[in-house]
């Protein structure tokens, strides 16, 4: 396993003109990965724990259109002003856009350090322009880790989320709860529970969600790079179990690679 390393990802939240300081030299293939799951199985969590981890890079489109609309100093591209207005309406935005900045930033798919890709491919147009720009590169994806939990624990987690009405903190009932009923433990703010983590919310959003990964999901699992993990337990456990699944997968990769390309040459 490579060295955890700082990864700054200014390259990927800044664009093509920005170089990250320091890229990881690993002695062997690095992880890249592909990281699928409904929302409320903790996916950007394990993605963070799996890029200090494994030494790979964390890139979210999420974090990169946010970083967009947040530089006060950046010049704003007709592209990028148009993915603000769709994601301000919590709308996908379009392939086009999302693949023009995915591809500008090919120095990270690139990287010596892997990448851990959380929230693109999110549909089959993106997984299939993904897939075309790694054949054209010769990089291949070590796994597609779908994290899976029950529908009902997924409404217990997001159930029990409740946000403060003045400053936003996001407490638990169960797993992080604060220390006065209904109050915020930071401002004293009265604690909400947001329209969407309501249960009949939940549920819709969860179909929705199935019926928009089911096809990036049998995409995934023809090409033999699906593994599914249960999202059960702490995130600690969780990642553990997603390492353990990973390590023979990056080394049969890397050595059906090496056959391929040895076959190659004959
Ligand atoms: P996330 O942080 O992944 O939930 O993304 C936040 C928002 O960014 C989404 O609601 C979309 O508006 C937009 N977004 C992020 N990634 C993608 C993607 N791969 N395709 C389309 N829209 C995206």
């Amino acid at each position: 396993m490579s060295t955890p390393n700082k990864q700054t990802r200014v390259a990927w939240l800044q664009g093509p003109a920005v170089r990250c300081e320091s890229v990881p030299q690993g002695d062997h293939p690095p992880y890249r990965l592909v990281l699928l799951g409904a929302p409320g199985v903790g996916k950007g969590t394990q993605a963070d724990l799996l890029s200090q981890r494994l030494g790979a890079c964390h890139l979210s489109t999420g974090d990169m259109f946010r970083a967009a609309g947040n530089c006060a100093e950046c010049e704003q591209s007709p592209a990028i002003q148009e993915a603000l207005v769709y994601m301000r309406r919590g709308e996908l935005v379009p392939d086009s856009i999302v693949w023009e900045m995915v591809r500008e930033r090919l120095v990270c798919l690139q990287c010596s350090g892997g990448f851990v890709l959380d929230g693109f491919p999110r549909t089959l147009g993106q997984a299939r322009s993904l897939k075309r720009l790694l054949d054209e590169q010769g990089i291949w994806l070590t796994a597609v880790v779908n994290y899976d939990l029950p529908i009902a624990e997924i409404v217990a987690r997001l159930g029990g989320r409740r946000t403060c009405e003045k400053c936003k903190a996001v407490y638990h009932l169960t797993e992080r709860p604060p220390k006065a009923a209904d109050r915020c433990d930071r401002c004293e703010g009265k604690l909400f529970q947001r329209e969407d983590d309501r249960p009949e919310s939940i549920k819709v959003r969860m179909e929705a969600y199935e019926r928009s990964t089911a096809f990036l999901i049998d995409f995934y699992r023809k090409s033999g790079l699906l593994m599914q993990v249960p999202a059960t337990g702490t995130p600690d456990e969780i990642c553990q179990r997603t390492v353990a699944e990973l390590e023979p997968r990056r080394i049969s990769g890397f050595a059906q690679k090496l056959w391929a390309a040895a076959e190659d040459r004959r």
